[in-house]
């Protein structure tokens, strides 16, 4: 029964502690004695970053490797100095998306598919991310957002899917993600909805069954597209809350960051798609690093990707290989490398 109205959705949490329950890191020396590592080990680590501080649940600090300071988890997640760097071509906004909002929080720049910023607040803070910059307002986040997004795709006949997006989608309650699903389901034109989400490999405890049935009984085909970039974020519990929404009837698909250091290698990419595979999702796209600012550490070229990917491709079947993309503004789609 869905009696609250979207009104009542409270704004987004501030990008601060809390937003990974109560079990995220928010402090660096906290984060280092939980790995067994010295700030010696690393002597690039900003040991105060903000305000894009640091954000880990200890679920995932858990699926490192303790005393190594090149652990492609940690590196996802390290705050380093060289952030600070201003580099050339490195912007706050390198996918503009200010300029696709077509109401708050509502992002419109492909053919029938619209991407609702759901949240401002996510489970943990990925140093490359390309809204690290976006403050809610900027985005029109607000408690109203959501109802006059609602209203402009309700408008928009061109639309068949709506993408639930943030932010992180799935730290909205089960309530909250009804009441959005049901009025989203009330708009005849929509045919399907897509949750981009990490949240399966973060605190799969999320991954409910209720949670696997409110998507599954939507009028609207669902599909979640994951965010994982090394296999060694496929634990057991990640593989296990993967395997509900497999069973639940739920597409899954994953897109992963080509990120130096982190995946940059034949290897790694082979060993994240088998390992994906076995855990019910389809490798779906590796996005060549948007130019955000504070984020030039992790660039791979475009000459050395497709080096990777063509390896890649003469040693996988052909659906275990995802698509080498780039977002180039005002593009029609993501652009093939
Ligand atoms: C990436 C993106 C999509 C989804 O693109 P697909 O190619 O369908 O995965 C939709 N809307 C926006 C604004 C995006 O950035
Ligand atoms: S990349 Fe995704 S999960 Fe990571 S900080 Fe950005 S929005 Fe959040």
């Amino acid at each position: 029964m869905v009696t609250r109205s979207l009104l009542e959705i409270p704004p987004a949490p501030p990008l601060v502690k809390g937003n990974g329950g109560d079990s995220a890191i928010t402090a660096v020396t906290e984060l280092l004695a939980a790995l067994e590592l010295k700030p010696a080990d690393i002597p690039d680590l900003d040991p105060d970053p903000s305000p894009f501080c640091l954000l880990v649940p200890r679920e995932f600090v858990a699926l490192m490797q303790p005393g190594n300071p090149h652990d492609p988890l940690l590196r996802q997640i390290l705050p380093l100095r060289s952030e600070e760097r201003r580099v050339a071509g490195y912007v706050t906004d390198p996918v503009n998306d200010t300029a696709a909002l077509h109401a708050p929080g509502l992002l419109h720049k492909y053919n029938g598919r619209a991407l609702l910023l759901t949240t401002a607040a996510c489970a943990l803070h990925c140093r490359y991310c390309f809204r690290r910059h976006l403050q809610p307002a900027t985005l029109g986040m607000s408690t109203r957002h959501h109802a006059l997004a609602i209203a402009q795709i309700a408008q928009d006949s061109s639309l068949t899917e709506v993408i639930l997006s943030g932010g992180e989608p799935l730290l909205l309650d089960d309530a909250q993600l009804e009441i959005l699903l049901a009025q989203l389901a009330a708009i005849p034109h929509l045919r399907r909805v897509r949750i981009h989400t990490r949240l399966p490999t973060l605190l799969p405890t999320r991954i409910t069954p209720q949670l696997c049935a409110m998507l599954s009984n939507s009028r609207l085909t669902p599909a979640l597209v994951l965010h994982v970039n090394h296999a060694q974020e496929l634990g057991s519990a990640a593989a296990a809350a993967l395997q509900k929404l497999r069973h639940a009837g739920i597409a899954v698909f994953n897109q992963s960051v080509l990120l130096r250091g982190v995946n940059d290698d034949c290897a790694v990419l082979a060993q994240l798609s088998e390992r994906l595979f076995e855990c019910g999702a389809v490798p779906y796209y590796l996005h060549q690093l948007d130019p955000v600012a504070g984020a030039a550490h992790f660039q791979v070229s475009d000459v050395t990707a497709r080096q990777l990917l063509e390896r890649l491709r003469a040693q996988l079947p052909g659906y275990l290989v995802p698509r080498l993309v780039r977002e180039i503004p005002g593009a029609a789609a993501k652009y093939p490398l």
